[in-house]
């Protein structure tokens, strides 16, 4: 996936597995438990993602800064999360980010609501959204939040709140010309960049399609480096 984006020119962000219970429901988290990682695979996780953040290092168009890997770290195994320890364990929805539900209403973020209706349609929107009460408002809901992984929030925050992390971005977005341009590519170019990736690391792709167990790949390998 990784390899592909580089090659088309889309930065990815890794977003683990964020799962809920039946109790506490939540937009964008999951009731099946199945997709946390059991603590024989923890080790196999951290060195998928040392893997990762290597090729970023290396050039691919992987997003992530590195206090978010850290965060992804913390999340897979269970620990609390720090990136919203800045500015006092709450998220900074709605000061640097906010969600808008397909209806235009305002929402503190994916997985929250806002207890009251505000709508981003509102020609008196802005003078709503900079009123104490809306700020209060969001904060009050993203208090009573565990965190997220959502790389969208999280990494803006960090951006803001992280001196390296807002040093990276500046020059990122900064540079000219640009290292963030989808390549201007035909479909059947694509696929054939598609194809050529499987063709790297057949053992992949041929569990998908045949459904039969395989050894278990290395890290390496299953990456395609
Ligand atoms: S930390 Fe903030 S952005 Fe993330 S789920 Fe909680 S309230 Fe939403």
């Amino acid at each position: 996936m990784i390899r592909f984006a580089t090659a088309i020119g889309w930065w990815v962000s890794l977003v683990p597995a964020h799962t809920t219970s039946n109790g506490k429901p939540l937009n964008f988290r999951t009731y099946d438990a199945s997709l946390r990682f059991p603590k024989s695979m923890l080790g196999r996780v951290d060195a998928i993602l040392a893997e990762v953040k290597s090729m970023r290092d290396q050039g691919f168009y992987v997003y992530d800064s590195d206090p978010y890997f850290e965060e992804i770290r913390r999340h897979i195994h269970g620990e609390p999360l720090t990136w919203r320890d800045r500015s006092g364990g709450v998220c900074d929805s709605p000061n640097l980010y906010f969600a808008v539900l397909p209806n235009a209403d305002m929402a503190v973020c994916c997985d929250w609501r806002m207890p009251s209706k505000i709508s981003v349609a509102a020609a008196n929107f802005p003078e709503i959204y900079r009123k104490k009460s809306t700020f209060d408002e969001a904060q009050s809901v993203a208090s009573r939040c565990d965190g997220c992984l959502y790389g969208s929030f999280p990494e803006i925050s960090i951006s803001a709140r992280y001196f390296q992390p807002m040093l990276k971005r500046a020059l990122f977005f900064g540079k000219k010309p640009p290292d963030r341009q989808l390549a201007k590519l035909s479909a059947e170019q694509m696929l054939q960049i598609a194809a050529d990736i499987r063709a790297k690391s057949p053992h992949l792709y041929r569990q998908v399609a045949t459904n039969k167990a395989e050894p278990k790949a290395s890290n390496s390998e299953e990456l395609g480096q």
